[in-house]
């Protein structure tokens, strides 16, 4: 049975998809800049969660937005649009700042065996969407226009904070809703935003020249792509008190239904134990650790070494432990890959049960890892290299790239060779009592036999 925890009822479900079709849908990335190892930890997240899906049988349609404009400094509404500000530091225009930033996004994903999903769609393209929506959340009576722009009153939707569980006076308390005089509530939030004269991003609405505010664009296009009710919503924690309720308020005041069944989130990654921020200088890129000697791959076992829901804790120290245990990971799957033998078909379907039981408990991934390195252990079977290209349609580490230990240079003895040779005779000859004798006279002299599909290794012991 599948089953994932619902951040709306704080419990682990069974997943139910409403269609032969799952539907879900991904917050993505706020395109202004390089996305940090944190952000990816998220997308790594989502792409297990997808993996998983699909490694059940399911047919997927997942769309993942690309934030091009509305998310402001603050979450909510307050301080200059992220896009805006990067083009006008960089000397660019936002939409050229977007561009580039969308595309290196992109080149991460492909590192880190990221599925992209099937759509990912672009705020600025969905403008008369997101429009359309306000407009309709207006004539339903639940936004009213001020002088900079259409809010959502707040007052409308009394179910607001069910997925935070946070009372409007805590939200409000918190310090990403700000005041802003013209709102009738201080938890109001824009759906449209009026647009200054020198702001470069505006379109034409019905409010004259303006902008979207950044939730509206999740509600519209999932509403676009998915239809009115889909089946997963994912997103890192810090989305759930402010963009996902903000969402969930304006869906389910304009469907009058609950409009996602299941809410995933992500935890964050923390670093040396502490927030990651650019003015700490801790805000790794991949592209970063790659210059560091570290490879996508090492960042995402170093990921999936933590369940999606746990805080993860990121050190130099970790990455290279991760480093080392992936390189171990690989050089004994290939141990498996060149084995003659095989391992008996009950065996293998026991250890597959045992690992879909692991990712179908809400994404269990590190006890996945550990059925991994558990069957890894078995004497070489080709059959458990198989099994593990299987598991790696989840776990997505490129086991197909297993690769042999470092040769060791030790010179090996012309005498000790010709043991070996005579030994591999007798392996052919199918001679099991020469052959262990042999194997016993190459172990007096320090060696160890290993046999290969169609030869041998021999290693210092
Ligand atoms: P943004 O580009 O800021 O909209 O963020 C993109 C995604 O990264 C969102 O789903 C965030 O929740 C997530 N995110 C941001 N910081 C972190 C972090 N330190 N750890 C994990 N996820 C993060
Ligand atoms: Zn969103």
């Amino acid at each position: 049975m599948l089953k994932f925890y619902n951040t709306l009822s704080r419990q682990k479900e069974e997943f139910v998809p409403i269609g032969n079709k799952v539907t879900m849908y991904s917050c993505g990335p706020t395109v202004y800049n390089y996305a940090h190892i944190g952000n990816m930890r998220s997308y790594i997240f989502m792409d297990i969660l997808r993996r998983t899906l699909l490694y059940n049988g399911y047919k997927l349609k997942g769309v993942m937005n690309i934030t091009d404009v509305g998310h402001l400094l603050s979450d909510a509404d307050e301080g200059e649009d992220k896009l805006e500000k990067a083009g006008r530091e960089q000397n660019k225009s936002p939409f050229e700042i977007a561009e580039f930033y969308t595309n290196a996004f992109f080149a991460d994903l492909k590192k880190l065996n990221i599925q992209k999903p099937e759509l990912t769609p672009k705020a600025t393209d969905h403008i008369q969407d997101m429009i359309n929506y306000v407009l309709a959340l207006q004539e339903k009576g639940y936004a009213y226009e001020t002088d900079d722009g259409i809010y959502f009153d707040i007052s409308k939707f009394p179910e607001y904070g069910k997925l935070s569980r946070l009372n409007l006076d805590d939200q409000i308390a918190g310090a990403r809703v700000e005041v802003n005089s013209f709102k009738r509530h201080p938890a109001d939030f824009a759906l449209w935003k009026k647009a200054p004269k020198n702001h470069i991003m505006q379109w034409e609405s019905p409010w004259g020249m303006g902008y979207p505010g950044w939730h509206i664009e999740c509600s519209a296009m999932s509403k676009k792509y998915l239809g009115k009710v889909f089946d997963i919503h994912t997103g890192g924690v810090d989305h759930i008190p402010v963009h996902h309720e903000n969402e969930i308020a304006q869906s389910e005041s304009l469907e009058g239904c609950k409009t996602v069944n299941y809410w995933l989130h992500g935890e964050f990654m923390l670093v040396d134990g502490g927030k990651m921020s650019k003015s700490l200088g801790n805000t790794y890129t991949i592209s970063q650790l790659e210059e560091m000697g570290y490879s996508a791959m090492d960042f995402r076992y170093f990921c999936l070494n933590a369940h999606y829901r746990k805080k993860l804790n990121f050190t130099f120290e970790g990455l290279k432990a991760a480093q080392t245990a992936y390189k171990r990971l690989l050089e004994s799957l290939y141990e498996h890959k060149i084995s003659p033998l095989d391992t008996p078909d009950t065996e293998i379907q026991e250890i597959k049960q045992k690992f879909l039981d692991a990712i179908n408990d809400d994404l269990n991934l590190p006890l996945a890892l550990g059925i991994v390195w558990t069957a890894l252990k078995n004497p070489p079977s080709h059959s458990i290299y198989e099994m593990c290209l299987d598991f790696d349609k989840v776990i997505a580490l490129s086991f197909d790239k297993a690769a042999p230990a470092e040769k060791n240079d030790v010179e090996i003895d012309e005498e000790t060779r010709a043991i070996a040779e005579r030994r591999f005779e007798a392996r052919k000859n199918k001679d099991w009592k020469l052959s262990d004798e042999l194997r016993e006279e190459l172990k007096q002299r320090g060696y160890a036999v290993e046999d290969r599909k169609d030869g041998y290794e021999l290693k210092k012991i």
